[in-house]
């Protein structure tokens, strides 16, 4: 399956210069989402996985339904004040902005091994915060797994030892 088909590259969006990668026209497409995380599910159905984590909100639309076909739990990573529970927070920088992500303190038990979901990797920032968060709480991070990298971006280096695997690469 050549993804690249199915990802809709919309420029000057959220500003000018940045050429965002358009996933909805993906998830748009049924054959083709249910190809992408089954193909996904079928690389971790023996990594031991306990939980998936994804950050909102693209990270819920891949993190989700690949818990569920692993027959896993999901743990939302949120943007702050958004949790109603207990959380720990970290601040991070995106490829245009900052913010504080947040995880529910008791969504994840030491030793619990955690699989991070997101759709695309740009600058490591979202990524490095949502590693921060779940070391927090005791959890084994086993790998991140994306549907998009922005190579040039060079995110992986901020994600140091941990195996990163994405479908496309721009
Ligand atoms: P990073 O923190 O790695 O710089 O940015 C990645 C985060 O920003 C991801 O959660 C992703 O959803 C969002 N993001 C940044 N640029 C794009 C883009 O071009 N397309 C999409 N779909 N998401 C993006």
């Amino acid at each position: 399956m050549n993804l690249k088909e199915h990802i809709r590259v919309i420029p000057d969006f959220p500003q000018p210069g940045i050429r965002f990668k358009d996933i909805t026209t993906l998830l748009n497409n049924g054959p083709v989402y249910k190809e992408v995380i089954d193909h996904l599910a079928q690389r971790y159905r023996d990594s031991g996985i306990d939980l998936v984590a994804g950050p909102e909100a693209r990270g819920f639309v891949i993190g989700a339904p690949l818990a569920y076909a692993l027959g896993v739990g999901f743990v939302p990573i949120r943007k702050s004040g958004k949790l109603p529970g207990e959380t720990i927070e970290v601040g991070y920088d995106l490829e245009y902005g900052k913010d504080k992500l947040a995880i529910h303190k008791d969504a994840i038990r030491p030793g619990q091994r955690v699989l991070i979901a997101d759709d695309l990797l740009a600058t490591g920032g979202t990524i490095a915060s949502t590693l921060q968060l779940i070391r927090q709480l005791g959890g084994d991070v086993v790998g991140a797994t994306f549907l998009i990298e922005l190579s040039y971006l060079n995110g992986r280096e901020k994600l140091g030892g941990i195996e990163i695997e994405s479908l496309v690469q721009y």
